[in-house]
């Protein structure tokens, strides 16, 4: 009697989420795909892997089993290795296999090698996003290793390798390496240049003692290292290293962990602190251009960011739409209730234009070598839009989550984990104020290459909304002496005009409907203020298609 009436449907619960093809239910996704001419079926393969209950259950179970730091054995000698749950070797492995890590460059994707890679990193955030750190790391660093291609050539294959080798071994051994990195002090983070950890010349090599404040996935096989070269015949000053794990002669390198992070969410990828001891590394690029070195691994980083938080809205949209379509309120279907049919369909409003833009950028960065006007829209709105959808995340889930009532707030369901996973990719990289300055600074660089840009963007999203005086503002804005002060203003302003862009490069029908609700006067900022009308039905049906 009492199993019976536990186990009774009509306890108006909706049914677990998973078993889904994350790829082909999310028509702004698949219709991006379609356009930027990537491999669908592929991509439905892949959407159908992480959205499966098993796989999304390892995102669960992997984060409920936090990483552990053993510094030492039992007789006092040092170990310096960090122990992860099977379930998160699992995720390491699968997104190591869908080449996360590595396909934009390893040539397999000729056509759209960021972009194809982007959908599958936005499906893989939605079952797990705390392994995709070190293969996010990995596939930034080899933008910088590039600077040192002998270097690079020597790593490659091992890089490329679809196979993931978590043991702790030196890593010509290896099937297969992963890459961290290491540039933040405690006295600097955002401001790189006041890094104190130092290295002196040593033969063939370095050898770099310091400290590190934050260093994610210490279990890497090598770590790109910021650190001050010595003033001598290479000039001196900050410099980009490869530090291994283990040094030439199989011996562990001298990295030190202290103690791993105690992090509001993210709780399945360790991040450490740690000390270098003279540890072994390998100069990357020029002595003393350690920034400028660094940079093309951080812009990958970044445009990751925000792929990844438009992934962590979706999952946390989906899990929202799901239970509305089967939890009833007052003998009608949540889903089928106007005031939550103006919430869902407004969310679904900004991930259509957010989905649009992400897209968009990773389409810039795969042709920005080939043409111009594609390299200048990636350097300028490549910290915009780190800085529109990461900021937008934690709104965007936390009202998903409200959608579930108070089972959202508990922490057998996910949404709990992906609202403490939401801000992280906001600070992460460069915090708001830091990539609002990034424009500032893209711009003043290339001033033209930054007007022409804006102009381009306000044609296209003129087609579908009055941006003139907006756009007015922003190029006011920019000139005055007061650009600094005004720099969230002006970018996200910016933003919000590429968004609109991009869906009218879409095609969208919903573009002259984002510009009014966003950039029209007279609306609130919380989600389910705007009028939307009879476009809510094609919005929430769009962004979980059954
Ligand atoms: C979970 C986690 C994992 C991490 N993993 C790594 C890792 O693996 N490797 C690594 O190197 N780092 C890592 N970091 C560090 C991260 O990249 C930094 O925390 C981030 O870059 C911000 O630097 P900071 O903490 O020193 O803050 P600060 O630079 O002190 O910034 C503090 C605040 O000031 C603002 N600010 C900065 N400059 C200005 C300015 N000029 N004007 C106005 N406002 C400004 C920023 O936007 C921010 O809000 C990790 C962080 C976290 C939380």
């Amino acid at each position: 009697m009492t199993s019976g009436l536990l186990e009774d449907a009509s306890f108006n619960q909706s049914p677990a989420f998973g078993d889904v093809d994350l790829f082909t239910a999310d028509r702004p996704l698949a219709d991006a795909a379609v356009r930027l001419g990537l491999d669908t079926q592929v991509l439905s393969a892949c959407g159908r892997d992480y959205g499966s209950a098993a796989t999304l259950d390892l995102g669960r179970v992997a984060n409920e089993n936090p990483p552990k730091l053993r510094t030492m054995d039992g007789k006092g000698n040092r170990l310096d290795l960090v122990e992860f749950h099977p379930a998160y070797h699992a995720l390491m492995e699968k997104s190591i296999g869908h080449g996360i890590h590595a396909s934009a460059h390893d040539g397999s994707e000729p056509h759209g090698p960021l972009a194809s890679r982007a959908v599958r990193l936005y499906l893989a955030t939605q079952a797990e996003s705390g392994h995709l750190c070190p293969i996010t790391m990995t596939h930034a660093c080899v933008g910088a290793l590039a600077a040192e291609p002998a270097l690079l050539k020597k790593w490659r294959s091992k890089i490329q390798s679809r196979t993931y080798d978590p043991r702790p071994l030196p890593w010509r051994e290896k099937k297969g390496v992963t890459l961290g990195m290491g540039m933040t002090e405690r006295q600097g983070g955002t401001d790189v240049r006041a890094n104190i950890t130092s290295a002196a010349p040593h033969g063939d090599h370095v050898e770099i003692t310091g400290h590190k404040w934050f260093m994610s996935a210490p279990m890497c096989d090598a770590f790109l290292v910021l650190a001050q070269a010595a003033q001598g015949s290479g000039g001196g000053g900050l410099t980009c290293y490869l530090m291994p794990r283990y040094r030439p002669d199989g011996s562990q390198n001298n990295l030190r962990f202290q103690r791993l992070k105690d992090k509001l969410g993210n709780k399945s990828n360790a991040s450490s602190e740690v000390e270098f001891h003279a540890a072994y590394a390998e100069r990357v690029g020029p002595e003393g251009a350690g920034v400028r070195t660094i940079i093309e691994m951080v812009n990958l980083t970044r445009l990751d960011c925000a792929i990844a938080s438009a992934g962590q809205m979706r999952i946390a949209l989906s899990q929202a739409l799901h239970h509305i379509r089967h939890r009833s309120v007052f003998q009608k279907k949540l889903a089928d209730q106007p005031a939550m049919r103006a919430v869902a369909a407004d969310l679904a409003l900004e991930l259509e234009a957010q989905v649009a833009l992400v897209f968009r950028l990773t389409h810039a960065a795969d042709h920005a070598a080939s043409d111009p006007r594609e390299a200048a829209y990636a350097r300028l709105l490549t910290p915009a839009v780190k800085f529109l959808v990461c900021k937008s995340t934690p709104q965007v889930v936390y009202e998903s989550l409200e959608c579930l009532g108070g089972n959202g707030y508990t922490e057998d369901l996910p949404l709990a984990r992906y609202y403490r996973e939401a801000p992280l990719n906001v600070i992460w990289e460069g915090s708001g104020n830091v990539m609002a300055l990034d424009v500032l600074r893209a711009a003043g660089r290339h001033p033209e290459a930054a007007i022409d840009t804006l102009a381009r963007l306000v044609r296209t999203a003129s087609q579908a909304f009055h941006v003139a005086p907006l756009a007015q503002a922003l190029e006011h804005t920019l000139k005055s002496a007061d650009a600094e002060r005004r720099a969230r203003f002006l970018c996200e302003g910016l933003a919000r005009i590429a968004a609109l862009a991009a869906l009218v490069e879409a095609g969208s029908a919903f573009a002259p409907l984002y510009g009014e609700t966003r950039l029209g006067a007279g609306h609130f900022a919380q989600f389910g203020t705007a009028d939307l009308g009879s476009a809510e039905t094609e919005l929430m049906d769009r962004a979980l298609a059954t």
